[in-house]
């Protein structure tokens, strides 16, 4: 099959990438700069869908870039750079003559409002509270397709939780601290702590390039990507720590974490949802990394 991969070129991509390949599977990525195996944004929307099986969204600036303040531009960024390159490659697929059998975007658990007892599944009803679920709202309503193309064309909306492995995502930012014994609980500690292995993420959006056995429903089909074991972050700390054989004793109160990183940001860390991946372990997807001591563990030894 061939795969084209809107921000293939990141954390998410990369491992997306490799285990696409190791499975025999071509991989085109659309990136803002040219190179071999990519195509442009700009080459797209000039030059239209290049032939491909499954299409694949992962383009979006860093929610979690450090070197940016949290300001107006950055949040101007943070909804252009996901609508607009969604639009740009669903409006690619409706006009193709040959649309691909599968288009899955990746967005986020922040649609789901935080809460240290509500239980999340695919199925939970939600509507926008605030800044980052507003994101997710019109993100997911941008990758809609035309209702003749979507007969043909199986849509998928996967939201994974905090992405972890070595690469990239939250743990780049992480273990250099707990590595110097200066990690602890984020807040209160008592908030769930919706996490995946990069990898299961990666064979999860795998599984869903592949054709549906039957005519594909109206609407997108969605998976929770999140470990099933459910997390606070006081367990994920603890457990940080205790694989890096390292003490986690520093605490950071929730309005430093505010103050450092602005509240609307600072939620994904300081709150977080009970989020249940029901419809992806229905699907039969089976998990390499189930569990926090397993992930962290190939995490901190590779
Ligand atoms: P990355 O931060 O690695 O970024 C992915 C790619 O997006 C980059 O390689 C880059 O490609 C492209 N990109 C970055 N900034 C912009 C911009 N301003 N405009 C257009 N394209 C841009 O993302 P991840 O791989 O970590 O995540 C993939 C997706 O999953 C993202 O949409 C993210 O929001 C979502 N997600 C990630 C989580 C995580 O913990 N990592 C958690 C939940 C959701 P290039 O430079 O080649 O153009």
């Amino acid at each position: 099959m061939r795969v084209l991969i809107g921000g293939g070129s990141g954390f998410v991509g990369r491992e997306l990438t490799r285990l696409l390949r190791d499975k025999g599977h071509e991989v085109t990525v659309i990136s803002r700069q040219p190179g071999p195996g990519t195509i442009t944004w700009g080459e797209l929307e000039s030059h239209g869908l290049p032939p491909c099986e499954g299409a694949v969204n992962l383009a979006g600036e860093n929610l979690m870039n450090p070197l940016r303040w949290w300001n107006e531009g950055y949040k101007n960024d943070l909804f252009s750079s996901r609508i607009d390159t969604t639009k740009t490659l669903s409006q690619a697929i409706a006009a193709s003559s040959s649309p691909p059998h599968s288009w899955v975007l990746v967005s986020g658990v922040a649609c789901y409002k935080p809460s240290q007892t509500a239980e999340y599944t695919e199925d939970s009803e939600w509507t926008p509270f605030d800044l980052l679920s507003k994101l997710v709202k019109e993100w997911e309503a941008s990758a809609l397709l035309p209702e003749n193309v979507a007969k043909t064309t199986k849509q998928v909306v996967i939201r994974p939780g905090a992405v972890l492995g070595r690469d990239g995502g939250a743990m780049k930012q992480m273990l250099l601290p707990f590595w110097l014994g200066l990690g602890g609980t984020l807040a209160s500690g008592r908030q769930p702590f919706p996490w995946i292995h990069v990898s299961d993420l990666a064979g999860i959006i795998a599984q869903a390039l592949e054709p549906a056995a039957d005519a594909p429903p109206a609407l997108p089909q969605v998976f929770n990507g999140v470990a099933p074991a459910l997390n606070t972050n006081y367990e994920f700390t603890k457990e940080l720590g205790r694989v890096l054989r390292r003490p986690t004793i520093f605490p950071v109160p929730g309005f430093v974490m505010n103050t450092l990183m602005g509240s609307e940001r600072a939620v994904v860390l300081t709150q977080g949802q009970k989020v249940i991946p029901k419809r992806t372990l229905e699907s039969g997807y089976q998990y390499t990394y189930p569990d926090l001591t397993s992930a962290l563990k190939q995490i901190v030894g590779s």
